[in-house]
């Protein structure tokens, strides 16, 4: 018997058994894959750095940076390079240049006149939408239609891999919502946050030298007695005082508590026979899949300048990628000297069907996407493709109903939490929040159930349960 048995050993399910382990609680991981991290893969081939999946880390989200410096990362962090100036937006099939601080859009050429005046009109539109409005619905509304199909439809695919049209505003960006309904528009709020010396959120993007998977590798190192790879939990059943976890062949658990740290769909069909309500809300969460294309060149092969982080295309431009990273620009050593490295993201809503063409494909897609914007010529140095079968979680109309769903299953079954990235957003930040305050819950409910040693004395009857 353990107190706690968390499913998943990506960065939600570490974070999470940290918080337990350092209370001095028995935990246990299981994760069905032969290393932890999930999606935060980052791979050595040659002297370049791949990212398969999250290339940095927001330091604008509270409590990231002590995370870093607590696992002792703080030596091995890096921060954007210095010559990143820009982001770009892809408009007529060429590159412009958004400087990132709120008068950027003002200063470029990017928008019409008339979508730069719509912007600048934001402070004096009235307060108020239609209940569940989609992202696309409140930026129309607030900014004009330009700016949200220019703007924030690429926005939201580079964060969501989805449309802006698709997901819903209060689940999403619960801070504009609120920012509105507060200051009565978003100009007045980064105003009023501006007089008073509140903090921007602008995005802060760090990462480290062995790359984004250093964060989970360091948590997995501090766990690694807890963690048992290779096993994937098949059933999860209630049983007095607790839960009795079947791994197939890796055999069968006991715990007064678990965590569910895995991807929707999986945290699904592992809650099957316990709530049939919370199966169905997870089911209902869309994740389409994406694939990245990584790119090596040689820096005389690349035309354009690369001085940005990288960019996003709007939907309007018709174009095979929703956005492509400069990993190499971004951070040192991700790419050998005299080397320019490209991370070309395919797929999610805008196109689920071509992320899962034959890697070959992509890899010519890719190449002719980067031929058009930044002038790649001949053959890359290096090419490497990741194909996620689902990719970001998408928090769609009636996410808040789905989440609720799940709030009930755990009122239902004390000693049931989920975390995960379709919580409070994907970025790894938010993630490790998520799991930290689902652990803290989980902790408060510890303290009244009194030492495991305790519970062990209970007698366990699991005929018919499995
Ligand atoms: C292409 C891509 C780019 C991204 N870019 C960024 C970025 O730049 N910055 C950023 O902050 N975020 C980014 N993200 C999002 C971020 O990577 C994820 O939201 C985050 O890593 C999710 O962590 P998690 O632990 O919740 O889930 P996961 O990482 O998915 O981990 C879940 C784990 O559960 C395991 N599991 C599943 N079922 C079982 C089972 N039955 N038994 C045992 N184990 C099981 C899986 O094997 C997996 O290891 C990106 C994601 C993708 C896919």
């Amino acid at each position: 018997m353990i107190d706690a048995l968390v499913i998943g050993g990506g960065i939600s399910g570490l974070s999470a058994a940290y918080e337990l382990v350092r209370r001095g609680f028995k935990v246990q991981i299981v994760e069905r894959q032969n290393r932890c991290g999930g999606a935060a893969v980052s791979e050595k081939i040659g002297g370049f750095l791949m990212e398969h999946g999250p290339s940095s880390i927001s330091s604008s989200v509270e409590g990231v940076e002590a995370y870093s410096r607590q696992l002792g990362l703080d030596g091995v962090k890096c921060g954007l390079k210095t010559d990143v100036r820009y982001r770009y937006l892809v408009k007529g099939g060429r590159l412009h240049p958004v400087a990132p601080h709120p008068l950027g859009f003002f200063t470029s050429s990017y928008l019409s006149p008339r979508g730069r005046l719509a912007l600048a009109l934001e402070i004096f539109r009235c307060r108020g939408g239609a209940s569940q409005e989609s992202v696309a619905q409140f930026c129309d509304r607030r900014f004009g239609r330009e700016f949200t199909s220019q703007v924030i439809d690429p926005l939201v695919a580079g964060l969501y891999g989805a449309k802006a049209d698709g997901i819903c505003l209060d689940a999403a960006f619960p801070a504009l919502a609120d920012m509105e309904a507060r200051y009565g528009s978003l100009t007045a709020a980064v105003i009023a946050r501006k007089i008073s010396g509140g903090r921007m959120p602008a995005r802060r993007l760090f990462s480290w030298a062995g790359g984004i998977a250093d964060l989970p590798r360091a948590l997995a190192a501090r766990l690694a007695p807890c963690i048992q790879t290779g096993a994937a939990v098949r059933r999860i059943a209630a049983v007095p005082g607790g839960f009795s976890i079947d791994t197939g062949r890796n055999g069968r658990l006991l715990a007064r508590n678990v965590i569910l740290a895995v991807q929707p769909h999986a945290a699904a069909a592992l809650v099957e026979n316990l709530d049939a309500g919370a199966a169905a809300a997870l089911y209902d969460i869309p994740a389409p899949p994406v694939s990245v294309v990584y790119l090596g060149f040689r820096t005389a092969q690349i035309r354009h300048k690369l001085d940005g982080i990288g960019y996003l295309t709007p939907q309007s431009e018709g174009r095979t990628a929703s956005g492509v990273l400069f990993p190499s620009s971004m951070f040192a050593r991700r790419a050998p000297e005299g080397h320019a490295a490209f991370s070309v993201y395919i797929g999610g809503s805008r196109a689920p069907e071509v992320a899962g063409r034959p890697p070959e494909e992509l890899v010519v897609m890719a190449r002719a996407e980067l031929v058009d914007t930044v002038g790649a010529r001949g053959a890359p140095v290096v090419a490497r493709v990741r194909q996620w079968a689902r990719g970001l979680p998408q928090p769609a109309p009636g996410h808040e109903q789905r989440l609720d769903a799940l709030k009930k299953a755990e009122g239902k079954y004390p000693g049931l939490f989920f975390t995960g990235n379709y919580f409070s957003g994907p970025g790894m930040a938010r993630c490790i929040n998520n799991a930290v305050e689902t652990a803290l819950r989980a902790v408060s409910l510890m303290e009244q159930q009194g030492p495991v040693s305790d519970a062990a004395e209970i007698k366990y009857n699991l005929q018919g349960v499995m």
